[in-house]
């Protein structure tokens, strides 16, 4: 009888699982397992500690119904996955690939402690469709280039979208039915600081959340993706499903799969291509990850290593708040703080405001983000942030700076979405919702909404910091 761990890590669910089809197909017993890794700092962050505590328990009870129950543990990691497989005498332990440099050092050292109680580490390709190794220029180097990236996947998305079949009922032998072991629980979310948890997170774990949403997303929204994913105020602009993409509480595969089959139709071939597309971003970060591990920590391009960045606590607070006096970029930073995720656009939105109108390191706007963020992903935050900054890989130029008003206008026309997460300006008409510095006193009084006082003055003019960011970026880019 061979005996094998399936360890899941980002592939919270049971079907299209690439690592329980491997541990299936080469082992008589497949254990289940998920650790809590709680030594690492950035685990702790509620919002995506909560999303999969949720995850896991969901998890559990889909075992539970396939007859192969979960087993969970919490501490080291390394030491708990040698310290099962020890126990109940696996051979092999199988889990997905990981490409952030804490995950990779984390597998090594997984593998040196299996080996020494005997057993081995396999890795697979899991959670994304293209690995960094798998994509490369004809001269053999990663792409830094999304647009040349895209093009040499694009024709081979059919093929690695297609479905892995999982577990079905019956098909396995319960380790438990021979032996017993030691099952821990969840961490206890009351430990943690409480006023760092969204109150009206808008994501939660679990595979049936998952498809819910991707069901409810295929019905209203994918068809007018290309049109309405940057309305900011849009429900159904985007899917939502990026914390579930991340936990592979749904299937890259599956969504990839659909989106391709959706094409097909004539109502839906702009928006699930478009769809597609942006599923590939999230490839192309983790292949720039894998395979320039130095972004964490700095710049992609090294000659903005050189930036003198402005260290201004008052503006950082006032932008982690949603306090700076600019509508837009205060209903997104209120947006991430109640709702544990920001739309897309906003994102980018304030990233440029905190790069090139605060001229603050994106650094601090990555970490913040990473606390509060449900999807909080070390690739495509380090990535998005980099872009913004322009600092990173096919970045936007440094020159290009976004207007927030004009953003504001573009995504936000009725200032819907300003009205949702900033109600001190409710009873703004429209024409000053976007900016409203420029009320007069009287009207102020007129609106109840006293600048100064209900709302702050914008905290900075963007003319004057848009000049201060381009001569910032140039006096580097002279000096080399
Ligand atoms: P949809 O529009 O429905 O797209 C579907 C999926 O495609 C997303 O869930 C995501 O997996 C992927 N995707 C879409 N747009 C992008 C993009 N621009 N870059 C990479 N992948 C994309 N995404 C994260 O998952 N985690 C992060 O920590 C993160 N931090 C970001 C920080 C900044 C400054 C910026 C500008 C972007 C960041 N993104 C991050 C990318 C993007 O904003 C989110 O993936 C997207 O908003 C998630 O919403 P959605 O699921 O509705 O997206």
């Amino acid at each position: 009888m061979t005996i094998s761990i399936a360890w899941l890590r980002r592939n919270l669910r049971t079907t299209d699982n690439r690592v329980l089809a491997y541990a299936m197909q080469h082992s008589d017993i497949v254990i289940p397992v998920y650790v809590w890794d709680t030594y690492r700092p950035l685990n702790r962050c509620p919002n995506r500690l909560s999303f999969i505590v949720e995850s896991v328990e969901a998890l559990g009870k889909d075992f539970e119904e396939l007859g192969l129950p979960l087993v969970m543990r919490r501490g080291h990691v390394h030491k708990e996955i040698a310290r099962l497989a020890n126990e109940v005498n696996a051979t092999t332990v199988i889990a997905d690939r990981n490409y952030e440099p804490y995950e990779i050092e984390r597998d090594e050292k997984t593998a040196q402690a299996l080996s020494d109680v005997g057993a081995t580490l396999t890795l697979v390709k899991e959670n994304v469709l293209f690995e960094s190794v798998e994509v490369r220029t004809k001269e053999g180097k990663p792409y830094t280039v999304f647009t040349p990236f895209k093009k040499a996947v694009w024709e081979r998305v059919t093929s690695e979208a297609e479905e892995v079949i999982g577990p079905k009922r019956g098909t396995y032998t319960s380790y438990r039915s021979t032996k017993s072991y030691e099952s821990h629980t969840p961490p206890d979310l009351g430990m943690l600081d409480q006023s760092k948890f969204s109150s009206n997170r808008i994501q939660h774990g679990g595979s049936v959340a998952a498809h819910t949403r991707w069901e409810a997303f295929k019905n209203a929204g994918l068809s007018r993706y290309k049109q309405r994913r940057d309305i900011l105020s849009d429900d159904f602009g985007t899917s939502q499903l990026s914390p579930h993409i991340k936990f592979g509480t749904i299937s890259i595969r599956t969504l990839a799969r659909e989106a391709l089959e959706l094409a097909q139709q004539p109502d839906f071939n702009e928006g699930a291509t478009t769809f597609i597309s942006e599923l590939l971003w999230r490839e192309f970060y983790y292949n720039i990850l894998a395979s320039f591990p130095h972004v964490e920590g700095s710049n992609f391009q090294p000659i903005y290593d050189g930036l003198r960045w402005e260290q201004n606590e008052a503006h950082l607070e006032a932008w982690k708040l949603g306090r700076t006096g600019v509508p837009v970029v205060d209903a997104a930073m209120r947006q991430l703080l109640d709702t544990g995720w920001m739309h897309n656009r906003a994102r980018m939105i304030v990233a440029s405001f905190l790069t090139k109108d605060l001229l603050i390191n994106w650094q601090e706007g990555e970490l913040h983000f990473m606390w509060w963020l449900t999807d909080g992903d070390q690739a495509q935050n380090n990535g998005g942030w980099q872009w913004s900054a322009s600092t990173g890989t096919d970045a936007q130029p440094y020159y290009r700076i976004f207007n927030p008003y004009l953003q504001s206008k573009k995504f936000d026309p009725e200032g819907e979405y300003i009205k949702r997460y900033v109600p001190e300006l409710r009873s703004l008409p429209t024409k000053y919702i976007h900016e409203p510095h420029l009320m007069t006193p009287l009207e102020q009084s007129q609106y109840g909404c006293m600048l100064g006082e209900d709302y702050p003055l914008p905290i900075v003019d963007h003319s004057v910091q848009r000049e201060k960011a381009r001569a910032m970026f140039e006096h580097v880019r002279t000096r080399t």
